[in-house]
């Protein structure tokens, strides 16, 4: 292989993450080919050739830096000189404290600049194999080509890489009511305290129950695309879809009651039990077992606030399933978010596991300055944890349960606790500042070390 070829970063996708790696490594004098499939190999969602197209929605959501973790990723990338939102704050559209973008001309302007830059250069085609010599960053996306997902597959083995996104929805554990809920592992199963008490448990009467599967049949849910569900349906059902089944179904799944006393009234069996589990190390976040659902955002946080303990729940990430190819990053990529089995090759954006167009672009932006770092023989440490990018490398790089692993937005949930600061709700405003204060100063800081 030619000098050129090994010094050249190889991207495979150019959506969100592919065009920001692109550009970073660009900037920072790297040559760079982007391999794009489309228009040649279209997938069900796209419906351009342009690169960083949104194939749904047209926001980056929050652009509030200070009390809001997207937010703030907004702003570490705007420090890092990102083209995805620059380009965004140039074709931006009304739309409250949301950063919502005209999305044509958006990718439009991203595939110039790109086009335009002189390190850069795009071929048009799948790529269908895992590269075994130079420098690559795979940035395929939720849709992953069938015969890369095939090759990943094959290298990673079957069980690490996932089809699908069946998330149940994620819960900051201060938001819930422990005067109702308790700590409690079904039978006590386990050998240590906190494997007995790995699980956190709300009780329902039979009269709430009955209100919540009336609740859930009645929801508002989101259609399926075409397509989207062959092979799903085996593994895990919504559970409105139980609820349509039959209205004791639940009651006999994720509900049941079995194998636990209610801690606050021992005497009183409940007639259902709703059971979360811890989402990540630091036990900010707790998922609600088996409870991956379709129901529409705003029908889900109702319903889910009928489960004693959760009236004040506050939402890290709702539930929704959907097509994603995603791999099992925490057993799988280095901090460096290299492939530990073939370390020439990095991965990027939703197929690592994050999920947005934001949380994309930004792991786009980190693997591209991390590679060119590595290229140019000037290696660099990751984002530093107490960003809001270092949060979200570390989580899906070893931070989150690899056993029960799902995509995750970026939330203040995986942030490391600001000593001396007040828990709690009424904390929050002082808290998400000095969250944002310190990731500010430690972005900055990583960032001028890259100049
Ligand atoms: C139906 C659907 C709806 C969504 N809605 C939203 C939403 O409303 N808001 C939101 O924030 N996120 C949404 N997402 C998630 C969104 O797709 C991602 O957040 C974001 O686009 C991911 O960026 P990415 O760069 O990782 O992947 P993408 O932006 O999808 O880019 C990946 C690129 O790789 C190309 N590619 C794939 N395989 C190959 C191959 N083998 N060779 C060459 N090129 C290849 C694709 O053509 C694509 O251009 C949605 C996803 C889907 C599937």
């Amino acid at each position: 292989m030619s000098a050129t070829m090994t010094e050249t970063l190889h991207i495979v996708g150019g959506g969100m993450a592919g065009a920001e790696a692109a550009w970073q490594a660009a900037n920072m004098g790297v040559n760079v080919v982007i391999h794009e499939m489309r228009p040649k190999v279209e997938t069900f969602a796209h419906r351009t050739g342009h690169l960083a197209e949104m194939v749904c929605s047209n926001s980056f959501r929050s652009d509030d830096d200070e009390q809001n973790a997207v937010g703030l990723l907004h702003w570490e990338m705007r420090a890092a000189n990102g083209l995805i939102m620059a380009t965004a704050d140039k074709h931006r559209l009304p739309a409250g404290g949301a950063l919502a973008v005209d999305r044509d001309p958006f990718a439009e302007s991203v595939t110039a600049a790109l086009m335009d830059h002189p390190n850069v250069s795009v071929e048009y085609g799948e790529i269908s194999e895992l590269p075994t010599e130079g420098h690559w960053i795979i940035a395929t996306g939720p849709l992953t080509s069938t015969a890369l997902g095939a090759a990943i597959q094959e290298e990673t083995g079957a069980d690490r890489l996932a089809f699908f996104d069946a998330i149940a929805p994620i819960i900051y554990a201060e938001s819930i009511d422990m005067d109702v809920a308790w700590l409690q592992s079904r039978y006590d199963k386990g050998e240590t305290e906190e494997e007995q008490k790995a699980y956190l448990n709300c009780p329902m009467t039979k009269d709430q129950y009955e209100a919540f599967i009336d609740a859930l049949l009645a929801a508002d849910k989101t259609e399926f695309h075409e397509g989207e569900t062959a092979g799903y349906f085996d593994g895990c059902l919504p559970i409105e879809v139980m609820a349509e089944r039959g209205r004791e179904t639940l009651r006999f799944g994720p509900m049941k009651p079995v194998g636990l006393t209610n801690a606050h009234k021992p005497d009183d069996k409940p007639y259902a039990v709703v059971q979360l589990r811890r989402d990540n190390a630091l036990g900010t976040l707790l998922n609600i077992v088996g409870f991956q659902t379709k129901m529409k955002y705003g029908a889900q946080t109702e319903v889910l606030k009928m489960i004693p303990g959760l009236e004040n729940a506050s939402f890290a990430r709702l539930g929704g399933i959907h097509r994603n190819t995603f791999i099992n990053s925490p057993t799988l990529l280095d901090d460096q978010m290299r492939l530990k089995s073939r370390p020439n090759i990095r991965f990027a954006g939703q197929v690592t596991g994050v999920e947005g167009y934001v949380e994309s672009a930004a792991m786009g932006l980190l693997a591209g300055r991390l590679a060119a770092a590595e290229i140019l023989g000037k290696p660099q440490d990751t984002a530093p944890l107490n960003t809001a990018m270092g949060a979200l490398v570390h989580h899906i790089t070893g931070g989150a349960e690899a056993k029960t692993f799902q995509p995750m937005n970026v939330n203040f949930g995986l942030f490391q606790p600001v000593e001396g600061l007040k828990g709690g709700r009424r904390g929050r405003k002082d808290r998400y500042k000095a969250y944002t204060d310190r990731a500010k100063a430690d972005w900055q800081a990583w960032v001028d070390a890259q100049a």
